[in-house]
């Protein structure tokens, strides 16, 4: 039997309960306190709170809103930005990989470790410029599935170039297999269709050629034994941009010389591997062209070795980034080289050449996901967002090397780095 003293007794321990607390608490799958936001867009945010359900970023706010995670990692006050693009990688391109069975084993022992050292440094993001077509597709196909543990990858399946033309000549001179399957030889503007038609349909993000060398192959490889490198006719370059175009497939072309840029930029390519590094500075007439045109341009600093090549890469990349160019950052990291580790270097040469830690920042972030046809998904920390971020100690805008060690990396909302000491 229900008494008054009873009800009055229900009553009184409701009240006790929400006494206190105003607003009702807000529940996120994760909540990031205490963080130093850089967001990405400009700008740092002390004291803020990132809240996260599923895979997207729910929301930010300000420290003291009444919110909760199922998960709460305290960052303490240190950096949180955006996970890093690195927008030139090849993943699966090794000396060591000639047939299925070296390509097997390379995949097993050494790509799968490169793909955790790169999340090990930060990088949620890269872009393959280059690798065995059906291997890399079944790849990334492993690492969407959760099979695999690495960055989200995208992928350009082979590279698209002339009979004659690099790397066929060059880098796989010898290596039948693996030129096969990394290299499109197009010798004929009529296969173009196909070709561009196969790759869409097998789901590729982009498309990537190479417009290096001349006509009539006078032309020679910048590094090594003075090989002779055809460039792809340009009538054929020209119906891959359009025939990529109508399916909706940004092109990104691998060039040296302002000969090859220039066509290039006027066929509407989307961006520029390597760029122009036999010659420096850079025409004004070309700087005016890729401005114009928003070209994106993705510097690959440590591919030059020899001092007089990254001397003229270094100096190209200050004076374009300096005339509001786009860049963009990508090492084009290969076989042994340190996967991740390689970001970190390429993002210190950037510094070294003249750009802002911001500049670069935003060159391996916001930029690379604007590059990459991605900007609504990523680049930045921001409501609706995939949560991919990182967090480290120190301050990236006064020293970019903070970045070689994250204190947690996270991509698709889900903690796959974790340095904290417990
Ligand atoms: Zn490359």
């Amino acid at each position: 039997m229900t008494t008054n003293l009873d009800r009055l007794m229900t009553l009184i321990v409701l009240l006790a309960a929400t006494a206190g607390c105003g607003a009702p608490v807000e529940r996120s799958d994760v909540l990031i306190t205490n963080a130093r936001l850089i967001d990405g867009t400009g700008g740092v945010q002390e004291g803020a709170m990132i809240a996260i359900s599923g895979d997207r970023i729910e929301g930010i706010f300000s420290e003291g809103e009444p919110r909760e995670g199922d998960l709460t990692i305290d960052a303490g006050g240190r950096t949180v930005m955006p996970g890093l693009i690195d927008s030139h990688v090849h993943v699966i391109v090794d000396r060591t990989v000639v047939d299925q069975e070296t390509l097997d084993e390379y995949i097993e022992n050494s790509a799968k470790r490169n793909l955790a050292d790169f999340l090990a440094h930060g990088v949620t993001t890269i872009k393959s410029a280059g690798d065995p077509e059906d291997a890399i597709l079944e790849l990334r196909q492993l690492i969407e599935e959760g099979k695999v543990e690495g960055p989200r990858l995208l992928v350009v399946g082979p590279v698209l170039s002339a009979p004659g033309g690099h790397p066929s000549v060059t880098l796989f001179a010898d290596n039948s297999w693996v030129r096969e399957r990394l290299v499109a030889e197009m010798a004929r503007v009529e296969d173009v269709k196909e070709t561009i038609d196969r790759l869409a349909g097998k789901g590729v993000d982009g498309v990537k050629i190479v417009y290096q060398g001349s006509d009539d192959g006078s032309q020679t490889y910048l590094y090594g034994d003075r090989i002779s490198i055809r460039r792809l006719p340009r009538e054929i370059m020209e119906a891959i941009i359009e025939e990529s175009h109508r399916h909706g497939l940004r092109v990104t072309a691998h060039t040296f010389e302002e000969e090859g840029v220039i066509p290039v930029v006027e066929a509407g390519v989307d961006s520029l591997e390597h760029g122009v590094v036999v010659k420096s500075p850079v025409s004004e007439t070309v700087v005016e062209m890729l401005r114009e045109a928003g070209v994106f341009y993705i510097p690959t600093l440590q591919v030059f070795r020899a001092a007089e090549a990254r001397g003229r890469a270094m100096a190209n990349l200050k004076q374009l980034s300096e005339a509001g160019v786009k860049i963009v950052l990508g090492t084009d990291t290969v076989g042994s080289t340190p996967a991740g580790a390689n970001t970190i270097s390429e993002a210190e040469r950037m510094v070294e050449a003249g750009m802002s830690p911001a500049q670069v920042i935003q060159a391996a972030t916001r930029t690379a996901a604007e590059h990459l046809g991605r900007g609504d998904d990523l680049g930045t920390l921001e409501t609706g967002k995939l949560a991919d971020l990182i967090i480290v100690e120190g301050d990236p805008l006064e020293n970019i090397s903070v970045l070689r060690t994250p204190w947690m990396v996270m991509k698709d909302g889900r903690v796959v780095v974790d340095n904290r000491q417990e």
